[in-house]
């Protein structure tokens, strides 16, 4: 061919005579990119075909430095169901000077009958006790495409000629506001969009234009984590731990001494205190089995992956052995007890109350004000 370059994409040899012809790209792609790719390869890489790209850790904080030492300005992504879980503290510590709008997505999830404006509130406080600053804050719904539209104000208010930058960690529906986003700024749905990757450096990102801004629109690798349940299941586990609608809280009236078992994933032993409502916030399809404390491990030796399910056979094995959290609630403020990827049991009960929640070794037990 007359170029001697492969597609980084598929290995083939770029051309650039023919269109309809095996390894075609225009011209100027093949000069203006330092990875160059053909049409076909392109198209695939069309913005919600891109497989989500992941980097290790050392990888995130070297973007987020970067982010930090040039005008920019960033978009946080977190997920309303797993807030502290998806909130990456070191996102606002590099980010620097640069103005953050922080969405929290998957506003859908939480029950109808939710007072948004409290939610907002608590998120305002979450906010503050991380000692952060954030300039927006913004509840969407990227996949019911639920106040993108405030996003994109909030980005045309700030970004001046600055490039805007969206972090987040993995699963929190980054590739879904995008869409969104593009959409609103006249990229028509399923159209081939301007995205560059550049496989294989440290900047594994991905440039869009926003045709009413000098800047672009800047996707950066999801960042993993490894501390929610949703990073240690297997792929159908997964859909059994993932809420797919509005969450309907299911409320046990539990006297001391009894159990609850979030599908095999977590138990929730009630040890002491009065009989109270506990609310379970899961995924609706998850099944929450009551017991009595005492026949708790021999239901959960005999039962595990029939009766408690998930973990599936599938799953690795370390989601079979669980760490007990030791947590003691005194009168104040309703808490909620979170276990990270799976939800949250919600205690009302202004008395003294004390529990031990068993979760797989890793995923993160934390008590919280509650949210709803
Ligand atoms: P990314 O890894 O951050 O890019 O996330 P994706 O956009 O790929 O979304 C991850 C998962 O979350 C997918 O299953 C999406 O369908 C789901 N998701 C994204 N946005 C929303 C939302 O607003 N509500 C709900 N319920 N799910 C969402």
């Amino acid at each position: 061919s007359e170029f001697d370059l492969t597609c980084t994409g598929c290995g083939i040899n770029i051309q650039t005579e023919e269109k309809d012809q095996p390894g075609y790209a225009p011209l100027n792609s093949v000069v203006e990119r330092e990875y160059p790719v053909c049409q076909r390869c392109y198209r695939i890489k069309h913005y919600s075909d891109v497989a989500p790209v992941t980097l290790d850790n050392e990888g995130f904080q070297k973007i987020l430095r970067d982010i930090g030492k040039r005008p920019a300005l960033v978009v946080k992504v977190v997920d309303l169901f797993d807030f502290a879980g998806s909130w990456v503290k070191e996102i606002n510590k590099y980010v620097g000077k640069n103005p953050i709008i922080l969405v929290a997505n998957k506003a859908d999830l939480l029950p109808k009958v939710t007072n948004f404006e409290r939610v907002e509130f608590w998120l305002k406080k979450e906010v503050e006790k991380q000692g952060v600053r954030v300039d927006d804050i913004i509840l969407i719904s990227a996949k019911k495409r639920i106040n993108i539209d405030f996003v994109k104000e909030a980005i045309d208010a700030r970004i001046g000629n600055k490039d805007v930058y969206v972090v987040g960690t993995a699963n929190v529906g980054k590739s879904t506001l995008i869409n969104g986003l593009l959409n609103l700024y006249g990229h028509e749905e399923g159209a081939e969009i301007t995205t560059s990757r550049y496989p294989g450096t440290t900047l594994s990102t991905i440039r869009m234009d926003l045709p009413e801004h000098s800047g672009d629109l800047i996707d950066t690798p999801g960042i993993m984590t490894k501390h929610r349940l949703t990073d240690l299941v297997c792929a159908k586990s997964l859909r059994d731990i993932t809420p797919d609608g509005y969450i309907n809280p299911k409320t046990y009236q539990l006297n001391d001494q009894q159990t609850l078992f979030l599908g095999g994933l977590a138990r929730f032993d009630y040890v002491e205190g009065p009989k109270q409502g506990f609310s379970v916030y899961a995924a609706n399809q998850l099944n929450v089995h009551r017991t009595k404390l005492e026949r708790a491990d021999e239901l959960y030796a005999n039962h595990l992956g029939t009766l408690l399910l998930p973990p599936c056979e599938d799953c690795p094995d370390t989601l079979r052995s669980l760490v007990p959290h030791r947590i003691t609630l005194k009168s104040g403020h309703p808490q909620d007890i979170v276990i990270s990827g799976l939800g949250w049991i919600t205690v009302r009960g202004m008395h003294y109350t004390s529990v031990v929640v068993h979760a797989p070794k890793g995923v993160e037990v934390h008590t919280r004000r509650a949210l709803i």
